[in-house]
C-alpha cells in the first residue's frame, strides 16, 4: 500500500545543481551566497534587513538577546506552539508566561493575553501557527508599547492585512526546517526594520565580533581582528544552505499557490463533516498553508481522535497532532507548577487536532483518496 506522508520538502535538481558552486569555493560557511539569500528575502517579505541564522529557535534567541531581555522579564507566548517559542525565553533567563489560544485559529487568544499582561512584561511573542498570521493589530492596540516578536516559523510567504509576515512587529524569526514551507536542512532568518537591532543581531551571530569574517578576509589590513563587546554565539548559516534558500525562495510563491489550491480543495470536500471542524481563515488573512490542521469535535465523530489516527495510518494516511501545549510538557509543568486546566485552549488544541497531508510531493490523487477515506468513516461504521 502506498503510504502519503505528512510533510516532504519540494526539493529537486535544481537545489542539487545549486550546492555545487559553494561546495567547491572553498569559502563553506557565511558567505556571498548567504547574502544573496538575505536580500532576496528581506525583498520578498517587505523589510530592510533579513539576517539568516541556524533556526527558527535561533533567530528568536538573537532578537531576544538584542532586546536585552534578561532575568526579572517576562515574555508572553502562546501556550500551543512548538517548545522552542517558550525555550528561547528561557535561555535568556526570562520567564515565558503563557497565553491561552483560540480552538478556531489556533493562534493567540488575545482576551486571555490581556490578562496575562504586566508591569515585567518585556516582549510579546506572537506565533503565526501553521501558516496563519495571529491577529497583529489587536495585540498591538491591547499592548501599544510592547515589542511584538513574530515567530514566523511556518508563516514564509504568509499575509496579513496586506502587509507580508515577518514585517508586522519589531522583529520576526523564520525557519527552514524541512518540515516547513521552503528548507535549507536546518536554517532560519530574522527578518526587522530596525537598523540598529539589525546591527546588532548581525554582530551577535557572529560570536559577538565587531567585523565579520567576509570583511576580515576581503580587507587590505592583514593584522586587523574584530573587537568583541558583547557576549556573542556563532549562529551563522553555511553558504551551501544560502545558495539552497536562494533556489527553494524562487519557487516559493508556487510552492504556497499549490498548497492554496489544496487547502481550498479540503476546505470545500470535507465542509459536510460535522465532526471535524476545518480551520478558520479570518477575512485578514493570507494563509499559507504549511500544515492543514482540523479540530475533531469528540461528541459527534464516529470515533475518538487517536483511534482516527490510527485508522488513517492503517489506510496508508499519516496525519500527526497539530502540536504541543507546551505548559503540559513535563519540563514546564514541573517547572512552573502548570496543570493542563490552566489553559484550557490549548489543552483542548492539543488533544483534539488532527494535521492532514498537505505538502507539495503530494499528487491529485492523493488528495482525493483522503477525502474518499474520511467520507467513508460514518458510512463503515453502521
Ligand atoms: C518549527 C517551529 C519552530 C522551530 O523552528 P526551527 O527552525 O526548527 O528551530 C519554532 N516555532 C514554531 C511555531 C515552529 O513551528
Amino acid at each position: 500500500m502506498k503510504r502519503i506522508q505528512i510533510a516532504s520538502p519540494a526539493i529537486g535538481e535544481e537545489e542539487w545543481l545549486a550546492v555545487k558552486d559553494p561546495l567547491l569555493s572553498g569559502w563553506l560557511t557565511q558567505g556571498t551566497y548567504v547574502a544573496k539569500f538575505e536580500r532576496e528575502f528581506a525583498k520578498r517579505h517587505g523589510v530592510k534587513h533579513a539576517i539568516a541564522s541556524t533556526s527558527c529557535t535561533t533567530a528568536l534567541h538573537l532578537i531576544l538577546s538584542a532586546l536585552e531581555i534578561g532575568p526579572g522579564d517576562e515574555v508572553i507566548v502562546p501556550a500551543f506552539t512548538w517548545v522552542s517559542t517558550a525555550n528561547v525565553v528561557l535561555y535568556c533567563g526570562a520567564t515565558p508566561v503563557f497565553a491561552d489560544v483560540d480552538r478556531r485559529t489556533y493562534n493567540i487568544d488575545v482576551r486571555d493575553l490581556e490578562r496575562r499582561l504586566s508591569k515585567r512584561t518585556k516582549a510579546i511573542i506572537a506565533v503565526h501557527l501553521f501558516g496563519l498570521c495571529a491577529d497583529i493589530d489587536t495585540i498591538k492596540k491591547l499592548a501599544p508599547d510592547i515589542p511584538i516578536i513574530e515567530d514566523a516559523a511556518c508563516a514564509v510567504g504568509s499575509e496579513y492585512k496586506g502587509k507580508t509576515a515577518g514585517s508586522l512587529g519589531i522583529a520576526g524569526a523564520f525557519s527552514f526546517h524541512p518540515r516547513k514551507i521552503i528548507t535549507t536542512g536546518e536554517g532560519g532568518m530574522v527578518t526587522t526594520d530596525n537598523d540598529e537591532l539589525a546591527e546588532r543581531i548581525r554582530i551577535l551571530r557572529n560570536h559577538g565580533a565587531s567585523i565579520s569574517e567576509e570583511e576580515r578576509h576581503q580587507g587590505p589590513q592583514p593584522y586587523l581582528l574584530p573587537e568583541f563587546n558583547f557576549l556573542g554565539y556563532n549562529y551563522r548559516m553555511t553558504d551551501i544552505q544560502g545558495a539552497i534558500g536562494l533556489v527553494q525562495l524562487s519557487k516559493l510563491d508556487t510552492l504556497i499557490e499549490e498548497r492554496r489550491k489544496w487547502a481550498d480543495f479540503y476546505l470545500q470536500e470535507l465542509r459536510s463533516l460535522e465532526w471535524l471542524i476545518l480551520p478558520e481563515v479570518p477575512n485578514y488573512a493570507k494563509h499559507s498553508w504549511q500544515a492543514f490542521v482540523c479540530y475533531v469535535d469528540e461528541n459527534k465523530s464516529p470515533m475518538k481522535r487517536n483511534d482516527i489516527m490510527k485508522h488513517l495510518f492503517e489506510k496508508g494516511i499519516n496525519t500527526r497532532p497539530g502540536t504541543h501545549a507546551v505548559h503540559m510538557l513535563n519540563y514546564y509543568r514541573k517547572r512552573f507548577n502548570l496543570e493542563p486546566d490552566d489553559y484550557p485552549g490549548a489543552r483542548d488544541c492539543y488533544k483534539y487536532t488532527i494535521s492532514l497531508p498537505l505538502h507539495n510531493r503530494m499528487t491529485e490523487d492523493d488528495y482525493k483518496y483522503i477525502v474518499k477515506i474520511l467520507k467513508e468513516f460514518l458510512k463503515e461504521l453502521k
